[in-house]
């Protein structure tokens, strides 16, 4: 046979030919490189543990034997095995469950409890492998071997997928293109590509397994590293940046402007920013604190550097609600200066607009707030040298955004509200700088958070009811705005309860809904707005104005909210279907509140609920920090979920896990940092077949990532 290569189409390996390549394409195996590293979820053995004369019956076994009998009316199958010492039944009621593709002479390994029936034991509804006959029985290596159980599909099942790649490993040498050079793997004591490929799939141990796993995710891990390493290098190295000027006086003005004194993370932001601004490269720097961390402050500290430099700076915000509100605390801080400052808002007049855009054309503007979208699409800049983009619970999404403007690229400031461990923030985005506001301005309320049923939705907002009257306010959150589109969202599953659990019973909590059953009950005669999606954004901002002066008792709302409504005097936020949220949701949805000197309260209502629902509110309830609720929630959804890795040009991880494998990632991370240092553009002997297997995992990506 000639040799296969990784390249080589799978059509060529023995037994596949071209209609069963385009079955495996199904699974998107291509070569055999891509058998090879489709790797099985389980294992088991080929070989029973146990003689069929000496089964008991209760007792779970894996026997092997050869069928001698196969029959039984159907859609039952009966089958007759015989390992020599003895004979079994298997037994399938429906054929549906399994026993197809048996046959009379066939090797089975049955995996099954064991029952007696007429004096002959027998297995129901076993787990079968069928074996060429005699084949299992012949071969009696050393030790105890596991063959691979593979993810399949409605074309291709495992039985063939393991048979192809048994047949691949059948070759003395397997085509494993190894990259990793022989002293990383000294140093770590990992095996070799090939080595760590046959164990992956065959293991003769659970070590041998295990070893396997580590020296893949490891690699995976350098890849992934020295891509970062690399894309930072290129940033660093070839773009030129505008350089601003940051003196004494210059930030001694800027700090007058503030009603408070910074705080020490601020500070520490702060300068780390201001050091990037001198630099004479563009900053692209994450500005990562927790919801009500202080971010926005050190966002306009960056941009006045900016306009004492006689240069322009812009803040963009998710939605026009932010934006506004960026704005109205820009203007709080703005008022009385020389700071030319505009809120670039989707709804203005025709002429107003041409105007503002023309003044920001001619420099006559210094700071512009909008939404993404207008702010890119609509404005010509004169001489734009900074750019917040404001990803609250996003995570650092950072695209290249395209600005015209005239002067050179500016420097970028992503503030960002999702709190993830700081290490691994520097590991998984090692491309940015990371600025973290680690304390909240001092002074503020504890949050004390209580999770309830909706049997007790009466007692709640009773309770609710007499704070509110006292001069509090709250929010209440719902899911959904009315009742067809609780139907149409298949990914909301309505779960039968019964109807003494609250209002939410019947079905989801609409907000409209909500609204009414409140405004007729508990809360009557209080004054109460509606906020969701679908109103226009006028209504909403009237809303939120209305609650934000106090006008207001309640907001009923979506989770529009959650995008940093910043409302001091809210102290109280329920949350109905909390069952329903995510972990960073749920914090950002209690970050709302807490921003006042007052104790807030956090009543997550709980309408029936899973187990890992019931988690994540045991979460909730037990602590306030971001990071441990982060790091909860990295456990619960997987790193992928929680960053949008796809997004970031992120490579999808097979075997490593980035939660699981930490310590192993930060080896990695070291090592590939080292590597870059030493040879930056890969040319080095040992260093060379890295590069082939960086395109194989990033692809066209790549381009972002070359070093020269
Ligand atoms: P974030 O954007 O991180 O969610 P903000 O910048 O909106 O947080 O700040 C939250 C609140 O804290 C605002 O009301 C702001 O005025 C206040 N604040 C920010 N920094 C300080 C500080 N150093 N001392 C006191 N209050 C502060
Ligand atoms: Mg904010």
């Amino acid at each position: 046979m000639v040799a296969l290569r990784s390249d080589s189409p799978i059509q060529y390996v023995k037994g596949i030919g071209p209609t069963r390549a385009e079955w495996f394409a199904t699974l998107g195996i291509r070569t055999v490189g891509d058998l090879l590293e489709y790797f099985p979820f389980r294992h088991e053995s080929d070989r029973g543990d146990v003689a069929i004369e000496d089964l008991v019956p209760g007792a779970n076994v894996t026997v092997r034997g050869e069928v001698v009998e196969i029959g039984g009316r159907r859609p039952a199958l009966r089958c007759e095995i015989d390992d020599g010492t003895g004979t079994c039944v298997l037994r399938w009621f429906d054929q549906r469950f399994g026993g197809r593709g048996l046959f009379r002479g066939a090797t089975v390994v049955a995996t099954g409890r064991v029952q007696l029936f007429d004096g002959l034991p027998e297995l129901v509804h076993p787990r079968v492998q069928v074996f060429e006959p005699g084949a299992v029985l012949l071969s009696q290596p050393a030790g105890p071997k596991r063959l691979g159980v593979y993810r399949g599909n409605e074309t291709i099942k495992s039985p063939l997928i393991r048979r192809a790649v048994l047949t691949v490993l059948a070759q003395s040498h397997l085509p494993a293109d190894e990259a990793l050079p022989p002293r990383l793997l000294a140093k770590h004591k990992l095996p070799s590509r090939e080595q760590a490929i046959r164990h992956m799939h065959c293991p003769t141990s659970d070590a041998e397994l295990t070893r396997a796993r580590t020296r893949l995710a490891y690699e995976e891990f350098l890849l992934m590293e020295l891509a970062m390493a690399l894309r930072r290098r290129k940033r660093l190295a070839l773009q030129a940046g505008q350089k601003l000027h940051v003196t004494p006086e210059i930030e001694a003005r800027i700090r007058a402007r503030f009603p408070f004194t910074l705080t020490p993370s601020q500070d520490q932001a702060v300068a780390e920013i201001a050091r990037d601004l001198q630099g004479g490269r563009p900053m692209t720097r994450l500005l990562h604190g927790d919801v009500g961390s202080g971010k926005t402050v050190v966002a306009l500290y960056a941009c006045l550097i900016a306009v004492a430099n006689g240069k322009q700076a812009a803040i963009m915000a998710p939605t026009e609600i932010l934006a506004h509100q960026h704005f109205t605390n820009i203007d709080h801080y703005l008022r009385d200066s020389r700071v030319r400052y505009v809120l670039l808002r989707g709804k203005l007049g025709k002429k107003e607009r041409t105007e503002t855009l023309a003044a920001i054309e001619r420099g006559e503007i210094d700071l512009v707030v909008g939404t993404q979208a207008l702010i890119q699409k609509d404005v010509a800049f004169n001489h734009l040298a900074v750019v917040i983009v404001d990803e609250q619970h996003k995570f650092g999404v950072l695209q290249r955004h395209e600005f015209r403007t005239k002067g050179p690229m500016p420097h970028y400031l992503v503030m960002t509200a999702t709190p993830i461990p700081r290490t691994l923030a520097m590991t998984v985005f090692g491309d940015l700088d990371v600025s973290l506001i680690k304390q909240p301005p001092p002074g503020r309320g504890r949050i004390i958070t209580k999770v309830v049923t909706g049997k007790q939705w009466e007692t709640v907002m009773g309770y609710v009811r007499q704070r509110l009257e006292k001069g509090e306010q709250a929010y209440v959150v719902c899911p959904l705005i009315g009742r067809e589109e609780a139907t149409q969202k298949p990914e909301a599953p309505v779960r039968a309860l019964s109807a003494s659990e609250g209002p939410g019973a019947a079905g989801l909590t609409a907000v409209t809904e909500a609204y009414r059953r409140l405004s007729d009950g508990p809360w009557r005669g209080l004054n109460m707005g509606l906020l969701h999606g679908s109103l226009r954004s006028a209504e909403k901002l009237a809303a939120i104005e209305a609650f934000a002066a106090g006008r207001s008792h309640a907001v009923v709302a979506t989770t529009v909210v959650e995008v940093g409504v910043d409302v001091p005097n809210a102290t109280i936020m329920i949350v109905e279907h909390a069952e329903r949220y995510g972990l960073s949701q749920l914090h950002q949805l209690r970050g709302r509140v807490g921003r006042g000197s007052k104790d807030s309260l956090c009543v997550l209502i709980a309408h029936g609920r899973g187990e890992k629902a019931a988690e994540r509110l045991e979460v909730m309830a037990q602590t306030t920090d971001g990071f441990q609720i982060a790091e909860a929630d990295l456990r619960q959804r997987g790193p992928g979920q929680l960053f949008g890795t796809r997004q970031h040009g992120l490579p999808e991880l097979h075997v490593a896990s980035i939660v699981d494998d930490f310590a192993l990632l930060e080896k990695a991370r070291q090592d590939a940092f080292d590597i870059v240092a030493k040879d930056p553009t890969l040319t080095q002997s040992e260093h060379q077949p890295l590069i082939p297997a960086l395109k194989k995992m990033f692809g066209q990506k790549l381009a972002l990532i070359d070093a020269a």
